[in-house]
């Protein structure tokens, strides 16, 4: 049903302009290339199994995190995305560029592409599960220790009220800063005052109210298990 009614629409705008311009310039063959419509955004499967993360974050958690909340920014990223006459398919130039856009997309954008990094940004739960390589010396360096880090990580994660995130990112000075963002905003859409993220916590009550209802410390402790480390060291070096 999605696709019929993009090619639809394609057609339809295609008729308004691209018919009238190529009939008149003999190029009524033209039409039968239609020129790309605008990317269309699919949920990614896990990364792991759905109790992969268990007992810290439990399977039927995942199951609706990803099955029901992040399909369902996927589904409306792309009914927005249609409304756009033109749209980057890659979406860090939307966020880059945030202020140009509506809140369907601000929302839904944000909530397809920081879901996908937290996924990613987990792995199996293991102990002593500590950061290596150069994010572990700027950690160090940064914050005096991993122990204060985590303190502070903690804290800004209590503080943000109601839903939101919770980042470790890399500034513009090349420095590790603890923020937190509102909704489904990220690190990469406040300009010179943001960054990359290098990790990310989903604080909304829908990552962690069926284990811990509001108990948003104890899933925030838990967190410590899962972060997959490699990957944020790699999303750090460069
Ligand atoms: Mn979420």
């Amino acid at each position: 049903m999605e696709n019929s009614r993009r090619d639809f629409l394609r057609k339809g705008a295609l008729m308004g302009v691209g018919a009238l311009a190529a009939s008149q310039m003999g190029f009524a063959s033209a039409l039968a290339e239609t020129p790309a419509a605008g990317p269309v955004f699919t949920l990614p499967d896990l990364p792991y199994a759905y109790d992969a993360l268990e007992p810290y974050i439990d399977m039927s958690t995942m199951q609706i995190h990803h099955g029901k909340h992040h399909a369902a920014y996927v589904k409306n990223l792309n009914a927005a995305v249609e409304k756009e006459r033109r749209f980057p398919a890659n979406l860090e130039e939307v966020f880059a560029n945030i202020s140009k856009y509506n809140d369907a997309i601000r929302n839904n954008a944000g909530g397809h592409w920081n879901h996908t990094l937290f996924w990613n940004l987990m792995r199996r739960g293991q102990a002593n599960n500590v950061p290596n390589s150069s994010l572990a010396t700027s950690i160090q360096a940064t914050f005096g220790s991993f122990e204060n880090f985590k303190e502070k990580f903690k804290n800004e994660a209590l503080a943000r009220f109601g839903s939101g995130w919770c980042w470790l990112i890399k500034d513009h000075k090349g420095e590790l800063k603890i923020i937190s963002t509102l909704n489904q905003d990220n690190p990469l859409m406040l300009g010179k005052k943001g960054g990359k993220p290098i990790l990310g916590l989903d604080v909304w009550e829908h990552a962690y109210y069926l284990k811990y209802q509001n108990k948003r410390a104890d899933y925030i402790d838990n967190f410590w298990y899962l972060v997959n480390w490699d990957y944020a060291g790699s999303r750090f070096a460069v």
